[in-house]
């Protein structure tokens, strides 16, 4: 939020506001997904793991280049926060700020996640989502957004809360920590900002301020994505239920997530590889 202006204005105030803007990262030139080619390969489609996120836990998951997974909401309205990396390599991690530059603060089908430098290629694509008929709300707000972070103890005790153990941060560590073997510490570096699956989010018209509100996911829902590269996942409940009133407490109702793996069969991917890493020199002027 910006305080009263304390400098005078210029006297081209007026025209220098009115300056139209431009798309920062115009996309037209941006490698497209094959969407005629992932759509296909959902049909049929043949689950090979089902994995359950306990309320106000995380849990991680594996998926193979070229296979699907689901976050399902299963028994009642429930916000996921999603962590990526790539499989065999902690350091190649999905870019939450990267993606929301090129595809928006809310992500949708044939959007990708993309990883961070010096790789900076797509982990995964957005190939169905349920709730893709919410679009944008009256108050600006719209699902699986890329502008919040993630909720943990840190900004808890800044904001002078008490100390609360299963936010998603905490959650998305223990898991890592669980799956690799890291000690906790080392595991909670390799943790990062998040897709937000299912959460209602925007920004507030008057102030510009992060807004949250009841998720409309119900069970049933479910956001898909086709992994790019081969993938190492987790998934926070976070401890805000649906995110309609706060998320750093046991108050609210919180319930599991599921995370459903599927085989395509292979011939439908023909011709297809995974994406490169960046083919950047990275001798950045010397
Ligand atoms: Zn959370």
């Amino acid at each position: 939020m910006k305080p009263v202006a304390q400098a005078p204005s210029p006297q081209d105030a007026a025209a220098r506001k009115a300056v139209k803007p431009v798309i920062c990262y115009p996309t037209d030139t941006l490698p497209l997904p094959d969407m005629a080619m992932i759509t296909a390969a959902r049909h049929p489609l043949e689950m090979s793991e089902k994995i359950i996120v306990p309320p106000r836990d995380a849990r991680t998951f594996t998926v193979p280049a070229g296979h699907f997974f689901r976050i399902v909401s299963v028994e009642g309205p429930q916000v996921g926060d999603l962590n990526l990396w790539a499989r065999q390599d902690l350091s190649e991690k999905f870019y939450s700020g990267k993606t929301r530059a090129l595809h928006g603060t809310h992500l949708g089908v044939g959007d990708r996640l993309w990883s961070g430098f010096p790789c900076l290629r797509p982990m995964a694509t957005i190939s169905y989502d349920t709730l893709d008929w919410y679009g944008f709300d009256d108050y600006g707000g719209g699902v699986h957004d890329v502008i919040g972070t993630r909720c943990d103890p840190y900004t808890g005790r800044l904001l002078g809360g008490a100390d609360y153990h299963h936010c998603c941060h905490s959650n998305l560590t223990r898991a890592l920590a669980a799956e690799t073997g890291l000690p906790l510490l080392a595991a909670e570096m390799h943790i990062h900002d998040v897709l937000n699956v299912f959460m209602c989010t925007g920004f507030t018209k008057d102030t510009h301020q992060y807004f949250m509100k009841a998720s409309p996911v119900r069970p049933g829902d479910f956001l898909e994505f086709f992994a790019e590269i081969d993938l190492l996942g987790a998934l926070s409940t976070c401890p805000g239920g649906d995110c309609s009133t706060e998320h750093s407490s046991d108050t609210a109702a919180c319930y599991p997530l599921e995370i459903q793996i599927f085989a395509p069969e292979p011939e439908t991917l023909a011709g297809w590889s995974s994406p490169q890493p960046s083919s950047y020199s990275r001798k950045h002027g010397l």
